[in-house]
Protein backbone atom coordinates (compact mmCIF):
# COMPACT_ATOMS: atom_id res chain seq x y z
CA UNK A 1 0.00 0.00 0.00
CA UNK A 2 1.39 3.24 -1.38
CA UNK A 3 -0.99 5.66 0.10
CA UNK A 4 -1.58 6.49 3.75
CA UNK A 5 -4.65 4.86 4.92
CA UNK A 6 -7.63 6.67 6.76
CA UNK A 7 -7.91 3.91 9.32
CA UNK A 8 -5.66 1.24 10.41
CA UNK A 9 -7.47 -1.84 12.09
CA UNK A 10 -5.85 -4.22 13.76
CA UNK A 11 -6.91 -7.97 13.74
CA UNK A 12 -8.79 -9.60 10.81
CA UNK A 13 -11.21 -12.20 12.90
CA UNK A 14 -15.28 -12.08 12.37
CA UNK A 15 -15.67 -8.49 13.92
CA UNK A 16 -12.34 -6.58 12.40
CA UNK A 17 -12.93 -7.64 9.18
CA UNK A 18 -17.39 -6.91 9.18
CA UNK A 19 -15.23 -3.36 11.07
CA UNK A 20 -13.42 -3.08 7.45
CA UNK A 21 -15.82 -3.97 5.33
CA UNK A 22 -18.70 -1.35 6.95
CA UNK A 23 -15.70 1.57 7.39
CA UNK A 24 -14.81 0.81 3.65
CA UNK A 25 -18.47 1.05 2.48
CA UNK A 26 -18.45 3.92 4.29
CA UNK A 27 -15.57 6.04 2.50
CA UNK A 28 -12.72 4.97 4.61
CA UNK A 29 -9.61 3.77 3.44
CA UNK A 30 -9.23 1.22 5.47
CA UNK A 31 -5.73 -1.21 6.54
CA UNK A 32 -6.42 -4.20 8.21
CA UNK A 33 -2.97 -6.09 9.58
CA UNK A 34 -2.86 -9.03 11.38
CA UNK A 35 0.21 -11.07 12.54
CA UNK A 36 -1.75 -14.29 11.41
CA UNK A 37 -0.95 -15.69 8.00
CA UNK A 38 -4.80 -16.27 6.90
CA UNK A 39 -7.51 -13.90 7.77
CA UNK A 40 -9.53 -14.94 10.41
CA UNK A 41 -7.65 -17.60 12.31
CA UNK A 42 -7.23 -16.10 15.52
CA UNK A 43 -10.29 -16.72 17.54
CA UNK A 44 -13.10 -16.71 15.16
CA UNK A 45 -11.54 -20.15 13.68
CA UNK A 46 -11.75 -21.52 17.14
CA UNK A 47 -15.16 -19.89 17.73
CA UNK A 48 -18.67 -22.41 17.54
CA UNK A 49 -20.57 -19.67 15.89
CA UNK A 50 -23.68 -19.85 17.33
CA UNK A 51 -26.54 -17.99 16.12
CA UNK A 52 -28.87 -17.61 18.97
CA UNK A 53 -30.95 -14.88 20.22
CA UNK A 54 -31.48 -15.17 24.30
CA UNK A 55 -29.36 -12.73 25.99
CA UNK A 56 -29.56 -11.46 30.15
CA UNK A 57 -30.38 -8.04 28.81
CA UNK A 58 -32.72 -6.40 26.62
CA UNK A 59 -30.27 -4.84 24.80
CA UNK A 60 -28.15 -7.59 24.07
CA UNK A 61 -31.17 -9.42 23.02
CA UNK A 62 -32.08 -6.87 20.61
CA UNK A 63 -28.49 -6.46 19.16
CA UNK A 64 -28.39 -10.31 18.60
CA UNK A 65 -31.84 -10.59 16.63
CA UNK A 66 -30.29 -7.82 14.39
CA UNK A 67 -27.12 -9.04 14.42
CA UNK A 68 -29.22 -12.78 13.14
CA UNK A 69 -31.03 -11.05 9.81
CA UNK A 70 -27.13 -10.78 7.84
CA UNK A 71 -26.18 -14.53 8.43
CA UNK A 72 -29.82 -15.03 7.17
CA UNK A 73 -29.23 -12.57 4.43
CA UNK A 74 -25.51 -13.74 3.84
CA UNK A 75 -25.38 -13.87 0.42
CA UNK A 76 -27.44 -10.65 0.09
CA UNK A 77 -25.46 -8.42 2.75
CA UNK A 78 -22.16 -9.40 1.27
CA UNK A 79 -22.93 -8.51 -2.09
CA UNK A 80 -20.00 -11.17 -3.64
CA UNK A 81 -20.14 -12.61 -7.37
CA UNK A 82 -22.39 -16.17 -7.47
CA UNK A 83 -19.71 -18.37 -7.34
CA UNK A 84 -18.34 -16.63 -4.13
CA UNK A 85 -17.55 -19.63 -1.66
CA UNK A 86 -19.74 -18.53 1.24
CA UNK A 87 -19.80 -19.75 4.99
CA UNK A 88 -23.61 -21.07 5.20
CA UNK A 89 -25.55 -20.62 8.06
CA UNK A 90 -27.58 -23.88 9.34
CA UNK A 91 -31.05 -22.28 10.91
CA UNK A 92 -31.26 -25.39 12.95
CA UNK A 93 -32.96 -24.08 15.87
CA UNK A 94 -31.88 -23.11 19.21
CA UNK A 95 -33.67 -25.18 22.47
CA UNK A 96 -32.78 -23.75 26.47
CA UNK A 97 -33.60 -25.85 29.04
CA UNK A 98 -36.11 -23.68 31.57
CA UNK A 99 -33.97 -24.30 35.24
CA UNK A 100 -33.77 -22.07 38.73
CA UNK A 101 -30.36 -20.88 37.46
CA UNK A 102 -31.96 -19.54 34.47
CA UNK A 103 -35.52 -18.28 36.88
CA UNK A 104 -36.78 -20.51 34.14
CA UNK A 105 -36.46 -18.26 31.34
CA UNK A 106 -39.14 -16.18 31.87
CA UNK A 107 -37.03 -12.82 31.60
CA UNK A 108 -35.96 -13.99 28.21
CA UNK A 109 -39.46 -15.31 27.20
CA UNK A 110 -40.59 -11.16 27.97
CA UNK A 111 -37.95 -9.92 25.94
CA UNK A 112 -38.02 -12.15 22.95
CA UNK A 113 -41.74 -11.09 23.21
CA UNK A 114 -41.33 -7.51 23.33
CA UNK A 115 -39.31 -7.72 20.12
CA UNK A 116 -41.61 -9.88 18.05
CA UNK A 117 -38.31 -13.01 17.91
CA UNK A 118 -40.53 -15.96 17.15
CA UNK A 119 -40.20 -18.09 20.51
CA UNK A 120 -42.05 -21.21 21.25
CA UNK A 121 -42.55 -22.72 24.86
CA UNK A 122 -42.22 -26.51 24.79
CA UNK A 123 -42.77 -29.01 27.51
CA UNK A 124 -40.94 -32.20 28.60
CA UNK A 125 -42.65 -34.19 26.52
CA UNK A 126 -42.11 -31.74 23.15
CA UNK A 127 -38.39 -32.21 24.28
CA UNK A 128 -38.04 -35.85 23.99
CA UNK A 129 -40.36 -36.24 21.37
CA UNK A 130 -37.39 -33.79 19.31
CA UNK A 131 -34.63 -35.23 20.74
CA UNK A 132 -35.61 -38.64 21.63
CA UNK A 133 -31.69 -39.18 23.20
CA UNK A 134 -32.62 -36.99 25.92
CA UNK A 135 -33.35 -38.34 29.36
CA UNK A 136 -34.52 -35.17 31.73
CA UNK A 137 -33.52 -35.43 34.86
CA UNK A 138 -32.44 -32.64 36.68
CA UNK A 139 -28.15 -32.58 37.89
CA UNK A 140 -27.76 -29.43 39.43
CA UNK A 141 -25.84 -27.75 40.33
CA UNK A 142 -23.47 -28.88 38.02
CA UNK A 143 -20.42 -30.45 39.48
CA UNK A 144 -16.86 -31.54 38.71
CA UNK A 145 -16.26 -35.39 38.00
CA UNK A 146 -14.27 -35.49 41.08
CA UNK A 147 -17.56 -35.25 43.37
CA UNK A 148 -19.07 -37.89 44.47
CA UNK A 149 -22.50 -36.36 43.78
CA UNK A 150 -21.14 -35.89 40.39
CA UNK A 151 -24.01 -38.17 38.20
CA UNK A 152 -26.69 -38.37 40.82
CA UNK A 153 -30.13 -37.26 39.84
CA UNK A 154 -31.05 -34.57 42.04
CA UNK A 155 -34.73 -36.31 42.47
CA UNK A 156 -36.08 -33.01 40.00
CA UNK A 157 -36.97 -32.74 36.17
CA UNK A 158 -36.52 -30.25 33.76
CA UNK A 159 -39.95 -29.33 32.81
CA UNK A 160 -39.52 -27.61 29.61
CA UNK A 161 -38.00 -25.17 27.33
CA UNK A 162 -38.16 -22.29 24.96
CA UNK A 163 -36.84 -22.84 21.73
CA UNK A 164 -35.79 -20.05 18.97
CA UNK A 165 -36.52 -21.81 15.60
CA UNK A 166 -34.18 -19.27 14.09
CA UNK A 167 -31.21 -20.09 15.94
CA UNK A 168 -28.48 -22.25 14.14
CA UNK A 169 -24.83 -21.90 13.89
CA UNK A 170 -22.75 -20.77 11.20
CA UNK A 171 -20.34 -23.94 9.51
CA UNK A 172 -17.36 -22.19 8.96
CA UNK A 173 -16.35 -19.44 10.70
CA UNK A 174 -12.88 -18.60 9.65
CA UNK A 175 -14.42 -18.64 5.92
CA UNK A 176 -16.93 -15.74 7.13
CA UNK A 177 -14.41 -13.64 7.84
CA UNK A 178 -12.35 -14.23 4.46
CA UNK A 179 -16.04 -14.06 2.60
CA UNK A 180 -16.42 -10.20 4.72
CA UNK A 181 -12.76 -9.32 4.02
CA UNK A 182 -13.44 -10.06 0.18
CA UNK A 183 -16.63 -7.87 0.32
CA UNK A 184 -14.59 -5.16 2.18
CA UNK A 185 -11.85 -4.82 -0.71
CA UNK A 186 -14.50 -4.26 -3.20
CA UNK A 187 -14.96 -1.36 -1.36
CA UNK A 188 -10.78 -0.77 -1.80
CA UNK A 189 -10.32 -2.33 1.56
CA UNK A 190 -6.65 -3.66 1.92
CA UNK A 191 -5.44 -6.21 4.14
CA UNK A 192 -1.82 -7.22 5.50
CA UNK A 193 -1.05 -10.57 6.70
CA UNK A 194 2.30 -11.65 8.89
CA UNK A 195 2.76 -8.47 10.22
CA UNK A 196 2.90 -7.70 14.62
CA UNK A 197 1.68 -4.38 15.66
CA UNK A 198 4.26 -3.72 18.67
CA UNK A 199 3.84 0.42 19.08
CA UNK A 200 0.39 2.59 18.76
CA UNK A 201 1.83 5.48 17.56
CA UNK A 202 0.63 8.74 19.34
CA UNK A 203 1.45 12.34 18.96
CA UNK A 204 -0.32 15.79 20.67
CA UNK A 205 -2.80 13.65 22.44
CA UNK A 206 -3.92 11.19 19.51
CA UNK A 207 -3.26 8.37 17.69
CA UNK A 208 -0.90 8.59 14.97
CA UNK A 209 -0.82 4.91 13.85
CA UNK A 210 0.97 1.65 14.78
CA UNK A 211 4.60 0.45 14.62
CA UNK A 212 5.36 -3.04 13.61
CA UNK A 213 7.79 -5.76 14.73
CA UNK A 214 9.96 -5.10 11.74
CA UNK A 215 10.40 -1.79 12.47
CA UNK A 216 8.11 -0.19 9.84
CA UNK A 217 5.51 2.60 11.29
CA UNK A 218 2.20 3.26 9.02
CA UNK A 219 0.80 6.32 9.67
CA UNK A 220 -3.01 7.29 10.11
CA UNK A 221 -5.48 9.35 11.91
CA UNK A 222 -7.55 6.41 13.56
CA UNK A 223 -6.69 3.10 14.43
CA UNK A 224 -9.17 0.16 15.66
CA UNK A 225 -8.15 -2.27 18.37
CA UNK A 226 -9.83 -5.18 17.14
CA UNK A 227 -7.30 -7.51 18.48
CA UNK A 228 -9.33 -10.53 20.06
CA UNK A 229 -7.74 -12.18 22.89
CA UNK A 230 -4.91 -9.52 22.31
CA UNK A 231 -7.01 -6.57 23.24
CA UNK A 232 -5.41 -6.11 26.62
CA UNK A 233 -1.83 -5.80 25.61
CA UNK A 234 -3.00 -3.20 22.48
CA UNK A 235 -5.13 -1.08 24.56
CA UNK A 236 -1.85 -1.49 27.22
CA UNK A 237 0.32 -0.17 24.59
CA UNK A 238 -2.12 2.51 24.03
CA UNK A 239 -2.51 4.04 27.22
CA UNK A 240 -5.41 3.67 27.26
CA UNK A 241 -6.58 1.22 30.46
CA UNK A 242 -6.52 3.68 33.11
CA UNK A 243 -10.36 5.33 32.57
CA UNK A 244 -11.72 1.86 31.44
CA UNK A 245 -13.97 0.01 34.62
CA UNK A 246 -14.40 -2.68 31.95
CA UNK A 247 -10.96 -4.74 31.77
CA UNK A 248 -10.76 -7.37 28.63
CA UNK A 249 -8.70 -10.71 29.49
CA UNK A 250 -7.42 -13.78 27.62
CA UNK A 251 -9.47 -17.01 29.10
CA UNK A 252 -8.73 -20.38 27.54
CA UNK A 253 -11.41 -22.61 27.08
CA UNK A 254 -11.73 -25.80 25.41
CA UNK A 255 -14.57 -27.39 23.38
CA UNK A 256 -15.60 -31.25 22.90
CA UNK A 257 -16.45 -33.10 19.87
CA UNK A 258 -18.13 -36.39 20.25
CA UNK A 259 -19.97 -38.81 17.41
CA UNK A 260 -23.36 -38.50 18.65
CA UNK A 261 -25.07 -41.50 20.10
CA UNK A 262 -25.49 -44.39 17.12
CA UNK A 263 -28.91 -44.86 15.29
CA UNK A 264 -29.24 -40.65 15.92
CA UNK A 265 -28.87 -38.29 13.11
CA UNK A 266 -27.65 -35.66 15.24
CA UNK A 267 -26.79 -33.83 11.93
CA UNK A 268 -30.70 -33.28 10.89
CA UNK A 269 -32.46 -33.89 14.10
CA UNK A 270 -29.95 -32.29 16.14
CA UNK A 271 -30.05 -28.39 17.59
CA UNK A 272 -28.36 -25.40 19.27
CA UNK A 273 -29.61 -26.38 23.28
CA UNK A 274 -28.19 -24.90 25.88
CA UNK A 275 -28.57 -26.32 29.49
CA UNK A 276 -27.88 -24.79 32.66
CA UNK A 277 -28.75 -27.75 34.44
CA UNK A 278 -25.28 -29.41 33.38
CA UNK A 279 -23.40 -26.47 32.54
CA UNK A 280 -23.10 -27.29 29.14
CA UNK A 281 -24.11 -26.21 25.35
CA UNK A 282 -24.22 -27.73 22.37
CA UNK A 283 -24.98 -28.44 18.77
CA UNK A 284 -24.68 -30.34 15.51
CA UNK A 285 -20.72 -30.49 14.02
CA UNK A 286 -20.16 -32.01 10.80
CA UNK A 287 -19.78 -35.99 10.52
CA UNK A 288 -22.68 -36.50 13.08
CA UNK A 289 -20.76 -34.95 15.60
CA UNK A 290 -22.01 -33.16 19.00
CA UNK A 291 -20.10 -30.32 19.94
CA UNK A 292 -19.99 -29.85 23.54
CA UNK A 293 -18.77 -26.21 25.21
CA UNK A 294 -19.44 -25.02 29.15
CA UNK A 295 -21.30 -22.52 30.19
CA UNK A 296 -18.39 -21.87 33.04
CA UNK A 297 -20.15 -23.25 36.07
CA UNK A 298 -19.25 -21.81 39.37
CA UNK A 299 -17.04 -25.06 40.15
CA UNK A 300 -15.03 -24.61 37.07
CA UNK A 301 -11.87 -22.93 37.44
CA UNK A 302 -11.73 -20.10 34.79
CA UNK A 303 -8.15 -20.96 33.07
CA UNK A 304 -7.20 -17.02 32.61
CA UNK A 305 -3.90 -16.79 30.71
CA UNK A 306 -2.11 -13.04 30.69
CA UNK A 307 0.16 -14.30 27.12
CA UNK A 308 -2.44 -14.34 24.10
CA UNK A 309 0.23 -16.08 22.50
CA UNK A 310 1.34 -18.36 24.32
CA UNK A 311 -1.07 -20.57 25.80
CA UNK A 312 -1.47 -24.41 26.37
CA UNK A 313 -3.08 -25.96 23.16
CA UNK A 314 -3.59 -29.56 24.74
CA UNK A 315 -6.94 -30.50 26.25
CA UNK A 316 -6.95 -31.23 29.91
CA UNK A 317 -9.68 -32.74 32.35
CA UNK A 318 -12.29 -29.97 31.45
CA UNK A 319 -12.85 -31.70 28.37
CA UNK A 320 -13.70 -34.82 30.36
CA UNK A 321 -15.52 -32.86 32.73
CA UNK A 322 -17.89 -31.20 29.60
CA UNK A 323 -18.54 -34.53 27.73
CA UNK A 324 -19.72 -36.76 31.08
CA UNK A 325 -21.59 -33.88 31.89
CA UNK A 326 -23.43 -34.08 28.57
CA UNK A 327 -23.70 -37.79 28.98
CA UNK A 328 -25.94 -37.16 32.17
CA UNK A 329 -28.25 -35.71 29.47
CA UNK A 330 -27.77 -38.37 26.87
CA UNK A 331 -26.80 -41.39 28.51
CA UNK A 332 -26.42 -43.44 25.29
CA UNK A 333 -23.60 -40.46 24.53
CA UNK A 334 -20.03 -43.16 24.45
CA UNK A 335 -17.39 -40.97 25.09
CA UNK A 336 -14.25 -41.80 23.19
CA UNK A 337 -10.82 -42.47 24.44
CA UNK A 338 -9.59 -39.89 22.61
CA UNK A 339 -10.18 -36.03 22.75
CA UNK A 340 -11.22 -33.91 20.07
CA UNK A 341 -12.38 -30.93 19.84
CA UNK A 342 -10.79 -27.18 19.71
CA UNK A 343 -8.94 -25.24 22.26
CA UNK A 344 -8.70 -21.70 22.28
CA UNK A 345 -8.98 -18.08 24.00
CA UNK A 346 -12.08 -15.98 24.80
CA UNK A 347 -10.97 -12.25 25.05
CA UNK A 348 -13.75 -11.97 28.46
CA UNK A 349 -15.13 -9.20 29.77
CA UNK A 350 -15.09 -7.99 33.07
CA UNK A 351 -18.97 -8.58 33.16
CA UNK A 352 -18.76 -10.49 29.67
CA UNK A 353 -20.50 -7.59 28.07
CA UNK A 354 -18.11 -6.60 25.05
CA UNK A 355 -16.69 -3.26 24.79
CA UNK A 356 -17.38 -1.23 21.19
CA UNK A 357 -16.24 2.44 22.37
CA UNK A 358 -13.78 4.93 21.77
CA UNK A 359 -10.94 5.60 24.52
CA UNK A 360 -9.17 8.54 26.54
CA UNK A 361 -6.51 8.80 23.13
CA UNK A 362 -7.83 10.52 19.96
CA UNK A 363 -8.68 8.87 17.04
CA UNK A 364 -8.06 5.19 19.02
CA UNK A 365 -10.82 3.05 19.11
CA UNK A 366 -11.58 -0.41 20.34
CA UNK A 367 -14.32 -3.80 19.96
CA UNK A 368 -12.95 -5.72 22.28
CA UNK A 369 -13.86 -7.77 25.14
CA UNK A 370 -16.25 -10.32 22.92
CA UNK A 371 -16.25 -12.85 25.84
CA UNK A 372 -17.17 -16.39 23.96
CA UNK A 373 -20.46 -14.22 22.34
CA UNK A 374 -20.25 -11.99 19.57
CA UNK A 375 -19.50 -13.88 16.88
CA UNK A 376 -23.24 -13.63 15.55
CA UNK A 377 -22.87 -9.71 15.88
CA UNK A 378 -20.37 -9.02 14.26
CA UNK A 379 -21.96 -7.57 10.98
CA UNK A 380 -24.11 -5.13 13.03
CA UNK A 381 -20.69 -4.53 15.35
CA UNK A 382 -19.20 -3.45 12.42
CA UNK A 383 -21.45 -1.80 11.36
CA UNK A 384 -22.12 0.36 14.97
CA UNK A 385 -18.15 0.59 14.92
CA UNK A 386 -18.20 2.94 11.58
CA UNK A 387 -21.21 4.98 12.98
CA UNK A 388 -19.33 5.26 16.39
CA UNK A 389 -15.88 6.33 14.49
CA UNK A 390 -18.01 9.06 12.03
CA UNK A 391 -19.74 9.82 15.03
CA UNK A 392 -16.53 10.93 17.12
CA UNK A 393 -14.40 11.66 14.21
CA UNK A 394 -17.16 14.50 13.52
CA UNK A 395 -16.46 16.23 16.69
CA UNK A 396 -19.17 14.49 19.15
CA UNK A 397 -17.95 13.55 22.46
CA UNK A 398 -19.40 10.04 22.80
CA UNK A 399 -18.51 9.67 26.61
CA UNK A 400 -20.97 12.93 27.72
CA UNK A 401 -23.82 12.50 24.47
CA UNK A 402 -23.37 8.64 23.55
CA UNK A 403 -24.19 7.81 19.97
CA UNK A 404 -27.96 6.19 19.72
CA UNK A 405 -27.92 4.29 16.57
CA UNK A 406 -30.81 2.53 14.52
CA UNK A 407 -30.64 -1.05 14.28
CA UNK A 408 -31.38 -1.07 10.70
CA UNK A 409 -33.13 -4.81 10.04
CA UNK A 410 -35.23 -4.10 13.35
CA UNK A 411 -35.53 -0.55 13.75
CA UNK A 412 -34.94 0.16 16.90
CA UNK A 413 -32.78 2.59 18.53
CA UNK A 414 -30.25 1.58 20.89
CA UNK A 415 -27.87 3.36 22.94
CA UNK A 416 -24.12 2.62 21.93
CA UNK A 417 -22.99 3.94 25.54
CA UNK A 418 -24.25 0.60 26.65
CA UNK A 419 -21.23 -0.93 25.39
CA UNK A 420 -18.72 2.03 27.02
CA UNK A 421 -15.44 1.05 28.44
CA UNK A 422 -16.20 3.30 31.43
CA UNK A 423 -19.89 1.53 32.42
CA UNK A 424 -20.61 0.08 35.74
CA UNK A 425 -20.03 -3.57 36.30
CA UNK A 426 -23.66 -4.96 34.89
CA UNK A 427 -25.08 -6.93 36.83
CA UNK A 428 -27.71 -8.07 34.86
CA UNK A 429 -25.11 -9.81 32.72
CA UNK A 430 -25.07 -14.16 33.49
CA UNK A 431 -21.42 -12.99 33.83
CA UNK A 432 -20.73 -16.34 31.58
CA UNK A 433 -20.80 -17.04 27.94
CA UNK A 434 -24.27 -16.24 27.88
CA UNK A 435 -23.70 -12.66 28.22
C1 LIG B 1 -14.06 -21.53 21.74
C2 LIG B 1 -14.91 -20.36 21.36
C3 LIG B 1 -16.25 -20.55 21.08
C4 LIG B 1 -17.06 -19.47 20.73
N1 LIG B 1 -18.35 -19.68 20.40
C5 LIG B 1 -19.14 -18.64 20.03
C6 LIG B 1 -20.47 -18.87 19.63
O1 LIG B 1 -20.92 -20.00 19.57
N2 LIG B 1 -21.24 -17.79 19.28
C7 LIG B 1 -20.76 -16.52 19.34
O2 LIG B 1 -21.51 -15.57 19.04
N3 LIG B 1 -19.46 -16.28 19.69
C8 LIG B 1 -18.66 -17.30 20.02
N4 LIG B 1 -17.35 -17.09 20.35
C9 LIG B 1 -16.86 -15.72 20.36
C10 LIG B 1 -16.46 -15.25 18.98
O3 LIG B 1 -15.84 -16.27 18.28
C11 LIG B 1 -15.57 -14.03 19.12
O4 LIG B 1 -16.30 -13.03 19.82
C12 LIG B 1 -15.13 -13.48 17.78
O5 LIG B 1 -14.64 -14.49 16.94
C13 LIG B 1 -14.07 -12.43 18.01
O6 LIG B 1 -13.67 -11.92 16.76
P1 LIG B 1 -12.59 -10.79 16.71
O7 LIG B 1 -12.50 -10.32 15.30
O8 LIG B 1 -12.89 -9.75 17.73
O9 LIG B 1 -11.24 -11.47 17.25
P2 LIG B 1 -10.28 -12.61 16.66
O10 LIG B 1 -10.96 -13.53 15.75
O11 LIG B 1 -9.55 -13.19 17.82
O12 LIG B 1 -9.25 -11.76 15.79
C14 LIG B 1 -8.27 -10.95 16.38
C15 LIG B 1 -7.10 -10.92 15.43
O13 LIG B 1 -6.16 -9.96 15.90
C16 LIG B 1 -4.88 -10.41 15.58
N5 LIG B 1 -3.92 -9.75 16.47
C17 LIG B 1 -3.91 -9.74 17.83
N6 LIG B 1 -2.86 -9.02 18.27
C18 LIG B 1 -2.19 -8.57 17.17
C19 LIG B 1 -1.03 -7.77 16.99
N7 LIG B 1 -0.31 -7.30 18.02
N8 LIG B 1 -0.64 -7.50 15.72
C20 LIG B 1 -1.32 -7.98 14.65
N9 LIG B 1 -2.45 -8.74 14.77
C21 LIG B 1 -2.87 -9.01 16.02
C22 LIG B 1 -4.93 -11.91 15.83
O14 LIG B 1 -3.95 -12.58 15.08
C23 LIG B 1 -6.35 -12.26 15.38
O15 LIG B 1 -6.39 -12.77 14.07
C24 LIG B 1 -16.50 -18.15 20.69
C25 LIG B 1 -15.14 -17.97 20.94
C26 LIG B 1 -14.35 -19.05 21.25
C27 LIG B 1 -12.87 -18.84 21.53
Amino acid sequence: MTQQPDAIIIGTGVIGTATAFEMAKAGWKTLSLDRNAQIGHGSTAGSCAIIRMHYSTFDGTAFAWEGYHYWRDWAEYLGLGADASLATFKECGCMVMRTEANGFLDKHLANSRDLGIPVEEWDAAQVEKRLSIYALDSFAPPKRIDDPAFGKPNGGRIDGALYWPNGGYVTDPALSSQNMADAARQHGAAFRLGVDVVEILQENGRVKGVKLASGEEIHAPVVVNVAGPGSAHINGLAGVLDDMTIETRPLRQEVAHVPAPEGFDFDSLGMVVSDSDIACYIRPEHGNNILIGSEDPECDPHMWTENDRDYNGDFTEQWNNQVMRYGQRVPSLGIPSQARGVVDLYDASTDWIPIYDKSALGGYYMACGTSGNQYKNAPIAGKMMAALIEYCEGGADHDSTPLHYRLPYIGRDIDVGFYSRRRPINDESSFSVLG
